[in-house]
């Protein structure tokens, strides 16, 4: 591991070698002073992508009109979904752009509940999105069809003592003959743990279970194989490590071993096999295309189509490798710099259990997070109870800005400036 030295010029000196440094001047960036460690939560603006957004509207649009469909909207889900197939380890014709991360996420887990009927059980854990333990639990209250008369259990596994790090014997003995499906977080939202995908995905099928991986928080961040590890499943978010914007569509994977087996609950005319005979009756398209359901948000998709330019070109290798040591230089400085100001790690230290963001928890955490907005510069999240979390979008976050987030929390922290705001929270934290 590398020796971190304290000084600002140490960090100059990582930026010095930093091969992807130049990548920062692919992106919009209006105020150079402005620390934004918010990149896994609502990723940057490529200059590219305002290009394209401007094309999209004037000329496509507003020239184009309805013959847009046929130069390059109609098969954009796929031909994006492809693309996003090459950063997540995915050979084509498996991965599609469609609807938001949650929708996906109801699809997916129906039609997989519906491949493994006779199966009772649904694995998640404690630390997954709220929005997907809320999908699940949904699921498990309302089901219809061939599910209807199938009580579903939802365990979720608990943290192991430090709660950062899922139990991982839990899990283990959780998985059994009667589990339908596993389904996690590859990256989770608060402490950053990175699970084992390989590991996890081989101990659900030893017991016939099928896994759906959500990649929100590793999509962008770090290279992932979901055909080398045999994953069944997968979904996740464009606007956060991919940069698409806000509310950009969601992507989804299902592997090619399934396509033809699995169906979708929402039967809508993108995924009928001729959407333009309108024929009356549905007929589900072949492979991942069955899980298109309506008109998808054009403008967006396709801002997004190019927003993925800058990542594609850097490729997942360096910017892991550029992630983890940004991450490790913060872990090392937390300790050094912040510990003594009364924070302690929110996130694994081990880089290969780690995904490109970290926690750093606080008992004030949430007065900070509104010092440091309000007074600093900085913006970074808070995550309940005492998560003060800070992502590191390799692409254009440098050694410099880690050193100064942690010097301008120890600001905050020495001059006591978070505590004169109330204890009370914003809509959105
Ligand atoms: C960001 C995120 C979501 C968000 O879902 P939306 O449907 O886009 O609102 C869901 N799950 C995880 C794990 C996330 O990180």
């Amino acid at each position: 591991m590398t020796t971190f030295s304290p000084s600002r010029a140490f960090a100059l000196e990582l930026d010095s070698q930093d091969e992807l440094a130049s990548f920062r001047e692919q992106f919009v960036i209006t105020d150079p002073d402005l620390l934004y460690m918010d990149g896994n939560s609502l990723g940057r603006l490529p200059k590219v992508a305002v290009e394209r957004a401007r094309q999209l509207v004037k000329t496509e649009w507003g020239n184009d009109l309805i013959r847009g469909w046929n130069k390059g909207w109609w098969e954009a889900p796929r031909r994006v979904g492809d693309k996003i197939g090459t950063l997540i380890g995915a050979a084509a014709g498996q991965v599609i752009v469609s609807d938001t991360t949650s929708v996906n996420l109801y699809k997916l887990t129906m039609a997989a509940l519906r491949l493994q009927s006779g199966r009772k059980r649904i694995i998640t854990d404690q630390f997954n999105f709220p929005s997907d333990l809320y999908i699940l639990q949904g699921v498990a209250s309302f089901p219809g069809g061939d599910l209807r008369n199938t009580q579903y259990e939802i365990i979720r596994i608990p943290a192991a003592d430090d709660d950062i790090t899922p139990d991982l014997a839990a899990l283990e003995s959780a998985i059994n003959e009667d589990t339908a499906l596993v389904t996690l977080s590859h990256v989770l939202f608060k402490s950053g743990y990175l699970y084992d995908m390989r590991a996890i995905t081989d101990l659900a099928h030893r017991k016939g279970a099928l896994v759906l991986w959500d990649l929100s928080h590793s999509v962008g961040a770090l290279p992932i194989a979901l055909d080398d590890c045999n994953a069944d499943l997968a979904l996740g978010c464009t606007y956060k490590y991919l940069n698409g914007g806000p509310g950009a569509p969601a992507f989804l994977y299902v592997n090619k071993k399934i396509q033809e087996k699995v169906s979708s609950p929402i039967w809508g005319w993108w995924g009928q096999n001729r959407p333009f005979d309108f024929g009356l009756d549905y007929e589900p398209a072949p492979g991942v295309d069955r899980f298109l359901v309506g008109t998808q948000p054009m403008l967006s998709l396709l801002t997004m189509e190019a927003a993925l330019e800058p990542l594609l070109q850097a490729g997942m290798d360096r910017l892991r490798a550029k992630s983890i040591l940004l991450t490790d230089y913060a872990s090392t400085l937390t300790e050094e710099r912040l510990a003594p100001l009364g924070f302690s790690p929110g996130s694994p230290r081990d880089s290969a259990r780690r995904g490109s963001h970290i926690s750093i928890r606080h008992t004030d955490a949430y007065r900070i997070n509104r010092a440091l907005i309000e007074e600093m510069n900085v913006i970074p999240d808070f995550r309940a109870p005492d998560n003060l979390r800070l992502g590191f979008a390799p692409l254009y976050i440098s050694f410099a800005d880690v050193w100064d987030v942690v010097d301008r929390i120890r600001t905050v922290m020495m001059e006591k400036r978070y505590e004169k705001y109330p204890k009370e929270k914003l809509a959105v934290t």
